[in-house]
């Protein structure tokens, strides 16, 4: 399994706010969205960044009720990491945990065609899990 079928799964839908947006938007979107992370545009079109529930967490913990009105641009990762549509679930698995972030991107030919979460990579993961030992059990009882 890889990213490529896990989107042919979910679909491609990225949710995003451009970069003027304010925090206070951000986390209405993900609330009503009930998703984790999304993706900041700039006015051309490209990724400027990624925020995530953490950021918004970390903006009310230093600023208080004055975090709502800060531009997404001062509490989000401008540093974005992406994935490729060919990586492995387990190379995802690896990104990660290593690098402790939930949300990556998947950059194809110069294009962002969808977001894979760790909810996505456990889904999966459980899901091929669950095959192999169905398949084991039908080995063992074949005899
Ligand atoms: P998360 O665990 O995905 O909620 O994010 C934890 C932190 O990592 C937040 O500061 C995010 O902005 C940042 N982050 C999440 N995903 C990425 C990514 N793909 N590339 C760079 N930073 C990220």
């Amino acid at each position: 399994m890889n990213v490529a079928q896990i989107l042919k799964q979910k679909g491609n839908r990225i949710i995003s706010l451009p970069a003027d947006a304010r925090v206070g938007e951000a986390a209405g979107v993900l609330a009503a969205e009930g998703i984790g992370a999304l993706l900041i545009m700039d006015p051309a079109g490209k990724v400027a960044g990624i925020l995530s529930e953490r950021d918004v967490v970390r903006a009310v913990a230093n600023h208080g009720m004055e975090a709502v009105a800060l531009p997404v641009t001062e509490v989000m990762t401008a540093n974005v990491i992406f994935c490729k549509p060919a990586d492995s679930i387990d190379a995802l698995m690896a990104e990660m945990t290593q690098r402790r972030f939930r949300h990556l991107p998947v950059m194809d030919q110069g294009r962002v065609i969808g977001i894979v979460s760790i909810g996505d990579v456990v889904k999966n993961r459980i899901a091929e899990t669950v095959a192999e030992a169905e398949s084991l059990r039908q080995y063992i009882a074949a005899g």
